[in-house]
């Protein structure tokens, strides 16, 4: 079996400890990765450190160069990139090359770093003083990615750093490296010198190897709530800048004058899409009114009977496997206390085979209708093809109650009626909105991030808050005075009074 080796110094280097890596739609290993251990980060460190001083260095227009023809080999090899995707993660070839194209767009939008970079200028601030505010690199930042957009979430993070002149050192998710790697590589091809960017695959080793070294100067994070607010903790409390997005339980509102044929098809996309396991995905719909909720129930259930349940990398699937095993008994053990808490399960994906991959970790549509707030399964993130439905009495209750959930990632109103959709964009306590668009998840050049403890830190991820989480403002103010003259010294605090 193949290992994949970690990327340092522009050289593959295998590590002693390994992990096995599935394809989910067989169940089987298909090959190992390396983990990295606390020598192996100090290596990464270590070539960051020597790569940065020239490329910090290295005019915006060089570097964005570099961008310019990765953004070309992404174009060129994306059917290559989504294949991994999907044969490592198991979301659909369609899903993955979705996924790869928004990354590719995070690209485009690096490539503007001379623009991004050119700071902000005021003349004549005093007589004869102008002033002006440069931003500067960090110097070596880290990033630790989830499982379930494995190449895209490293593409929100490094070709920014990088494109601002930092030096990176990537730790993709253990569970589907392959598409990071393969990606990193094209970077280096592209003509990136060695050193600026690092692979480290790994587990909770590398991680902390990588919060502890005192050369790294910021953490981005994707992950988990849990894991997301320990390194905040633990990076924020060692000096580091950290960014560190993590979980959700995404709402929609679907109001009674809605297009429900529309909405309809929209949240079968976002629930079951990824098999659910996307930080966007909706997994409540809170319905305003019994007769809008018992319409959608007779509209949605007819719709997840159909959907077809296969290896993602056969053509024309709507939904692959869980990731690993372990997710696919996380999610069973949910539909069960979900059933024992007394919701309604409508439709039960439990019992769904897939002919030729009796083995794979799938599970079928599932929906549970009537769900209490006080329940496990409404509280907690699933991460997987279930959706429950809510029901209220009116958009007030809607906003309250999903202002009251601890996660505020993404959110989304359905209907016709501009004043409903304005009250709720105004109060909804949610980063990311949708008025009749089901997944927000913002555009490159917009930046992408979640509320409560959806985020930890103060920057959202890529686009203009991406630029200031990767450099350091610099204020500068200079006189040069027209005549030699001779000032006096003054006492009094400088101002232009
Ligand atoms: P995860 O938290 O298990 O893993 C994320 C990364 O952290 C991986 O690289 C993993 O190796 C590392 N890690 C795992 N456990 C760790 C530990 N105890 N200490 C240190 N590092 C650890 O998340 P996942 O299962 O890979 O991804 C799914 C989660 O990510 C979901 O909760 C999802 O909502 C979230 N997510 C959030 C966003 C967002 O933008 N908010 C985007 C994608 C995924």
């Amino acid at each position: 079996m193949s290992v994949i080796a970690h990327l340092i110094n522009g050289e593959r280097v295998l590590g002693e400890r390994t992990a096995e890596v599935f394809d989910p739609s067989r169940g089987l290993a298909i090959r190992r990765v390396s983990l990295a251990d606390h020598a192996t980060v100090q290596q990464a460190v270590a070539a960051a450190a020597a790569a940065f001083p020239v490329w910090r260095n290295t005019p915006p227009a060089r570097r964005a160069q570099v961008l310019f023809r990765f953004k070309q080999l992404l174009d060129e090899h994306r059917d290559e990139i989504a294949r991994l995707i999907s044969e490592e993660h198991g979301k659909t070839l369609e899903d993955a090359a979705g996924e790869v194209q928004r990354g590719i767009e995070n690209v485009e939008y690096a490539c503007g770093a001379p623009e991004l970079l050119k700071g902000e200028y005021s003349r004549n601030v005093g007589p004869n003083i102008d002033a002006w505010s440069d931003f500067q690199p960090l110097g070596i930042v880290a990033g630790i990615t989830p499982f379930n957009f494995p190449a895209m979430v490293p593409l929100w993070m490094y070709p920014l750093a990088i494109a601002c002149g930092n030096c990176f050192i990537l730790k993709p998710s253990e569970r589907d490296p392959s598409s990071a790697m393969y990606v990193a590589e094209l970077m280096l091809q592209a003509g990136l010198p060695k050193g600026v960017l690092n692979v480290v695959h790994g587990d909770r080793a590398a991680v902390d190897a990588l919060i502890e070294a005192p050369e790294i100067k910021a953490l981005s994070f994707v992950g988990s709530t849990p894991v997301a607010e320990h390194i905040y903790t633990e990076g924020t409390r060692r000096g580091k800048r950290v960014q560190a997005l993590g979980g959700a339980k995404n709402h929609a509102v679907l109001m009674p004058d809605a297009d429900l044929d529309n909405a309809v098809s929209a949240l079968m996309g976002a629930a079951y899409g990824s098999c659910g396991e996307r930080c966007m995905a909706i997994s409540v719909v809170v319905c305003v009114g019994d007769q809008v909720a018992d319409a959608l129930v007779a509209k949605l259930v007819p719709q997840i009977q159909a959907l077809k349940v296969g290896a993602g990398t056969e053509c024309g699937m709507d939904m692959g496997p869980l990731v690993t095993a372990a997710q696919r008994e996380k999610v069973l053990s949910y539909i069960e206390d979900g059933v024992a808490a007394g919701a309604e399960l409508v439709l039960d994906g439990r019992n769904v085979s897939v002919v030729g991959h009796e083995q794979g970790f799938f599970l079928g549509g599932c929906l549970f209708d009537r769900v209490m707030p006080d329940m496990r399964i409404y509280r907690e993130e699933i991460f997987g093809p279930v959706l429950c439905i809510v029901r209220v009495g009116s958009l007030e209750q809607a906003i309250q109650l999903i202002n009251a959930h601890e996660y505020g990632n993404g959110t989304c109103i359905f209907t016709r009626d501009g004043e409903a959709a304005r009250l709720f964009c105004e109060e909804v306590e949610v980063g990311m909105v949708g008025v009749n668009v089901p997944l927000p998840v913002p555009v490159a050049y917009h930046s992408f991030g979640g509320w409560k403890r959806s985020l930890f830190g103060d920057l959202h991820a890529y686009g203009p808050d991406g630029v200031r989480f990767y450099t350091r403002r610099k204020a500068i103010t200079q006189k040069w005075p027209q005549r030699a003259s001779h000032e006096a010294a003054q006492f009094a605090f400088p101002s232009n009074r």
